[in-house]
């Protein structure tokens, strides 16, 4: 070792691909943007509406990014602001008038709702046709069984961000160990049966999981959505493995990290999503490509 070597030791490079999910849900914007001026022009406007319920500033935040991606794209919204005391009744009666207006492609109400409202009895109310988040019984339930309709957001966004990093190279997940970290109904739960259709050997894992560490050693492509951060140590990522990180955690000093200590695991990774710039644009990128989509099978698919 020289002398200088032992003086300034520069902490090891990041050796992984970076998978820019900022770049490729601009791409997808843009090809989505195509698609509905090409609706437009058949008298077809694709419709989004939007129910944020209380004063909860990071759902206020995603509202905004959803209307916004929706004015760059040419999708119409509506946005309902309600207050936290809305009730149920109250919510269930604003879907019912969304339901049967023709105009609303995709109906969405942001989560988590105020404390008091039935979180389960308003996502159920949303028509499955327009249920854009995808996480009604009848849009779940259809993906355990393997065809899909509408499927929720940001595991959506995750399987699109491993195919167009993966074309290129011919990298897909079949035959992939795939650990997933989270069982919920938005991400963990719809991730995993995602990852299953295309043929990864799935393992699911929880705050109940003895063994976190020995789980993630073993995985060829890790998702991690614990909502902990930094859970996820550099060290046990396999050599190779590719790993998307889901969580988002905003810093005293105002600064987004995630689920994974991203300098340590990137020295180990093949390809690892960044956080900010990772899964959250993909996510909103999928509601607007969900919206299109729905807006096509209702009113038929010529459109
Ligand atoms: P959630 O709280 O509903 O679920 C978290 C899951 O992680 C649970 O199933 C729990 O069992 C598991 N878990 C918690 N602690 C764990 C631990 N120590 N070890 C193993 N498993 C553990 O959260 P969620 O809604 O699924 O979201 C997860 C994270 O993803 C959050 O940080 C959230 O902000 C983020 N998120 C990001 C996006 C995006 O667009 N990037 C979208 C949705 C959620």
């Amino acid at each position: 070792m020289t002398e200088f070597a032992a003086i300034a030791a520069p902490a090891a490079p990041r050796s992984a691909e970076l998978i820019d999910g900022k770049a490729m849900a601009a791409t997808i914007r843009g090809e989505l943007r195509e698609t509905v001026a090409k609706l437009a022009a058949n008298g077809t406007h694709p419709g989004l509406a939007v129910a944020l319920v209380g004063e909860d500033p990071a759902s206020a935040v995603y509202v905004g990014g959803k209307i916004r991606a929706c004015k760059e794209i040419g999708i119409r919204s509506i946005e309902a602001r309600l207050p936290a005391d809305t009730t149920t009744a109250q919510l269930l009666e604003l879907i019912d008038q969304w339901n049967a207006d023709d105009n609303v492609d995709g109906i969405l109400v942001q989560l988590p709702l105020p404390r008091g409202l039935d979180t389960q009895a308003v996502v159920e109310r949303i028509l499955p046709s327009k249920d854009v988040d995808g996480f009604g019984a009848d849009n779940l339930g259809r993906l355990a069984q393997g065809r899909p309709r509408l499927v929720a957001c940001t595991p959506w966004g995750v399987m699109e961000m491993l195919k167009r990093w993966g074309q290129p190279s011919g990298w897909t997940p079949a035959g992939k160990r795939a650990v997933v970290i989270g069982r919920s109904i938005t991400v963990g739960r719809p991730m995993a049966l995602l990852l299953l259709s295309a043929d990864a050997t799935v393992t699911i894992c929880h705050s109940r999981t003895p063994d976190l560490a020995s789980a993630v050693r073993q995985a060829e492509i890790v998702v991690a959505a614990a909502g902990q951060r930094h859970l996820v140590q550099g060290d046990w990522i396999a050599k190779g493995a590719v790993v998307i990180d889901v969580g988002i955690h905003r810093g005293e000093d105002g600064k987004l990290t995630g689920d994974v200590d991203f300098a340590t695991a990137s020295q180990r990774a093949r390809a690892i999503t960044p956080v900010p710039g990772g899964v959250g644009p993909m996510t909103i990128a999928m509601l607007m490509a969900n919206t299109v989509s729905a807006c096509r099978q209702r009113r038929g698919q010529g459109v």
